[in-house]
């Protein structure tokens, strides 16, 4: 079963609700808005750390047509591709359906703070990737993610004329 994502409900794991923030515990917690857990320095920091290792994928697009795209992913401790990305555009919305390889530890934390109750995983910093460089650049509005775990390191090539 592949793990779906959506425009709707880009909202983060979080595990109880502590008083005060959950990093330093100073009481004046704003951040993120609505599921407020951080102050604003620690959310800062927070954020800043995660934009650090999201900078370590690269998505190269290989190919572009008029209402699709496919993508590979790359990450900086691998030479090969780590997975790959497809992207369709009916006119209406954006399906994605992403693909990761096992050649990456894509359960790991990211990243780890000290006392940080809500820790985030490659696949899901992957996820904030794709929707900052794919995405966007698309137009945003609605989109729909699927992700396929492949058991293979790298899909099969088949090519063929009829
Ligand atoms: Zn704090």
């Amino acid at each position: 079963m592949p793990v779906k994502y959506n425009s709707g409900v880009m909202s983060r794991k979080s595990i109880g609700n502590k008083k005060g923030c959950a990093l330093c515990g100073a009481k004046e917690i704003s951040e993120p808005r609505g599921e407020e857990r951080y102050c604003r320095d620690c959310w800062d920091k927070k954020i800043a750390v995660e934009e650090i290792v999201a900078r370590e994928f690269a998505l190269k697009r290989y190919i572009r047509a008029h209402s699709a795209e496919k993508y590979l992913v790359y990450h900086s401790t691998q030479k090969r591709p780590i997975g790959q990305i497809i992207v369709v555009d009916d006119g209406y919305d954006l399906f994605l359906t992403m693909t990761i390889y096992p050649n990456f530890a894509w359960d790991d934390p990211a990243y780890h703070l000290e006392g940080d109750p809500e820790g985030r995983t490659f696949a899901e910093l992957l996820v904030d990737v794709v929707a900052t460089e794919v995405i966007e650049p698309w137009g945003g509005g609605k989109w729909h993610l699927e992700v396929f775990r492949s058991t293979a390191a790298e899909p099969e090539d088949w090519n063929g004329e009829m």
